[in-house]
């Protein structure tokens, strides 16, 4: 992950994580009413990896315990955070950035974490499942590259050049990058080719963060940037909680629906996030592989499953299908519920979210 400054997005979701919801009126057997007497809630808030803000709020008999489970679930999510690093060196991690560099002259071996990200995805791929182009690196580093300048520099910013883009268009099949499971290693037969794995990293952590905490705390919410993960319910009574889903409207700095959830993850993919203006005109951060433009045919694309690395992945693809396309795929999907909010302001559900989102569910 970059180190730039905490984006303003990542506080506006730090903001729209709203952590109070309905009360649960079902009798409790003993052992959760037990449960209920002598849990306590508390949080932690972490700045220092994956370029967001963390937090963790979670249910825990007392502040020694909270600190135990809280200090594995943040040791993950550092060395995760060291392993997915695109730009820099760890030691001798073969992290992301080493593999960027060394895999195209030899079959590099790499950690586990990152061995299993590359295969999930390549699976996806193989599948036919290719907004979401991880190997898209060439491409991305370009748009990288212009919006981190233009953002420094706002009146001299300016586009990447469409013949570049179109130069490392040639450079980003995902059938070049050859995983051999037995050696764990990843090997690039195209020399040009490198990986962008920001689609999909915060996802895969927020699920080997979760599994974590479930056998440490199971009540509780991670939040990674616009990954949020929920575990079991809060242990004070509420079923669920309740996460918000941002107002793509930023100045009004609110929530637009909330969705009640328990034993779910959350993400949101947003043209509000991190974009950079050229000419009086956004350009945002998710990249559509058949254009190599910023696509514009979403504002946000909010997934709800129980995989957070199937929610990334799919709210970067959704972002980038025509709806018609993306409400297909949901449909096919089982377990999986969407949200998407157009350009025009028109806001489509799956059927199944009637079951979350607020603004779905009849008044009683
Ligand atoms: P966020 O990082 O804001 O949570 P996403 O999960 O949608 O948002 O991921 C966007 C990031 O993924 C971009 O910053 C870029 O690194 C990468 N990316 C952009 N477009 C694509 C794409 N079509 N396929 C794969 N990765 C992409
Ligand atoms: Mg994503």
């Amino acid at each position: 992950m970059h180190r730039n400054q905490i984006s303003k997005a990542a506080f506006s979701l730090f903001l729209a994580l709203v952590l109070l919801c309905s009360v649960c009126s079902s009798a409790l057997g003993s052992t959760l009413a037990d449960a209920y007497a002598s849990a306590q809630r508390f949080s932690r808030t972490d700045l220092s990896a994956f370029d967001t803000v963390i937090t963790l709020v979670a249910f825990a008999p007392d502040q020694a315990s909270f600190d135990r489970a809280a200090d594995r679930a943040f040791e993950k999510i550092q060395l995760l955070d060291h392993i997915f690093d695109g730009y820099n060196a760890y030691d001798d991690l073969h992290n992301l950035y080493y593999v960027n560099l060394h895999a195209a002259h030899a079959p590099v071996e790499v950690p586990d974490d990152l061995f299993q990200l590359l295969s999930w995805c390549k699976e996806q791929w193989a599948a036919g499942r290719r907004e979401t182009n991880i190997a898209m690196g060439a491409v991305l580093s370009l748009w990288h590259e212009y919006r981190t300048a233009g953002a420094l520099h706002p009146e001299e910013a300016q586009l990447p050049p469409m013949e570049a883009l179109t130069a490392a268009s040639q450079h980003i099949d995902f059938d070049n990058v050859v995983l051999d499971a037995e050696k764990q290693t990843v090997f690039f037969s195209d020399p040009d080719l490198t990986l962008d794995i920001g689609a999909v990293a915060k996802g895969y952590a927020a699920d080997a963060v979760g599994r974590i905490l479930y056998e440490d705390m199971p009540s509780f919410l991670l939040s990674l940037g616009g990954n949020v993960y929920a575990g079991n319910a809060p242990l004070d009574g509420r079923s669920n909680w309740a996460v918000g889903v941002q107002n793509p409207d930023v100045t009004q700095n609110g929530t637009l629906d909330i969705l009640d959830v328990h034993d779910k993850t959350v993400v949101t993919s947003g043209d509000y996030w991190r974009y950079y203006t050229v000419d009086g005109q956004r350009y945002h951060h998710i990249i559509d592989p058949e254009t190599l433009m910023p696509s514009r045919k979403m504002v946000s694309v909010t997934i709800l499953c129980e995989s957070s690395i199937l929610a990334d992945f799919l709210s970067t693809a959704l972002f980038v299908l025509p709806y018609e396309e993306g409400r297909q795929v949901a449909d096919s999907l089982d377990g999986v519920e969407v949200m998407w909010i157009l350009p025009d302001g028109s806001i489509h559900f799956t059927d199944g979210m009637k079951d979350y989102a607020r603004s779905m569910k009849k008044p009683a």
